[in-house]
């Protein structure tokens, strides 16, 4: 299960990890909390309201690409996620954990990654908070019954946005190697026709350091010190 804030995060941020383990035939879930109303490119659209129509079929488009079981796409503002509710917010996610009972799930980094977008932050927090309510019978006895993921991961990077103020990442412990799905990656990217000056805009750097995707240990059943790996399910 992978939890995004914008329809293209699920490609930029996630869409190696995603296609894996689609191409394993791991059942996967794709939640993106806004529809990208208030993205600095707009294509043609003469709304908002029509912007948040086309990125929404974009991001059914590009879960399609990466192999992607069931994608949903819920209703927050895009831009103002830290303003949300925060204990309904994470009680919508952790009914769909609870239903859809994820091993492994995955999230930004708490630094936004990357492109450090506030609402990256603020999924990254959600998340986590719901990764461990999910599975405690006593928040939200009300949605469904408790189920604990096994695994939480946190995107991170080895590179920046040159024209961005340099987070602070976390250490990672797991470094995927995407180079057998990256065109897939660059496939599902190119369904954002409404953003494709921003994906010229990284393309460069994208080319450079996207081979790899780098992801954060953040919770796992047994305690021991970090590891580096090469796989997000391995041992599950
Ligand atoms: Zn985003």
């Amino acid at each position: 299960m992978v939890v995004v804030a914008h329809p293209d995060d699920e490609c930029f941020a996630f869409g190696g990890a995603i296609a894996l383990a689609s191409d394993r035939g791991v059942e996967t879930y794709v939640v993106c909390l806004t529809d990208g109303q208030a993205a600095t490119y707009r294509g043609d659209a003469a709304s908002g309201e029509e912007l948040g129509r086309i990125r929404r079929e974009e991001f059914a488009a590009s879960c399609r690409v990466l192999g992607v079981t069931h994608h949903e796409l819920l209703d927050y503002q895009d831009g103002r996620l830290e303003f949300a509710e925060f204990s309904r917010a994470a009680g919508r996610l952790v009914e769909r954990m609870r239903r859809f009972k994820p091993d492994v799930v995955v999230t930004f980094g708490g630094d936004g990654s990357l492109n450090t977008h506030a609402d990256h932050m603020i999924v990254s927090m959600l998340t986590t908070a719901a990764f461990h309510w999910a599975g405690r019978a006593r928040r939200y006895p009300e949605l469904a019954e408790a189920f604990q993921p096994r695994r939480l991961y946190t995107l991170t990077s080895n590179f920046f946005h040159p024209d961005r103020q340099r987070p602070l990442p976390s250490p990672w412990t797991v470094v995927l190697d995407i180079r057998p799905v990256r065109e897939r990656k660059a496939e599902a990217f190119r369904q954002h026709a409404s953003q494709a000056p921003l994906m010229e805009r990284t393309k460069a750097n994208f080319e450079e350091h996207g081979g790899e995707e780098y992801y954060t240990l953040l919770a796992a059943e047994e305690p021991g010190p970090a590891r580096v790996g090469t796989d997000l399910f391995q041992g599950l």
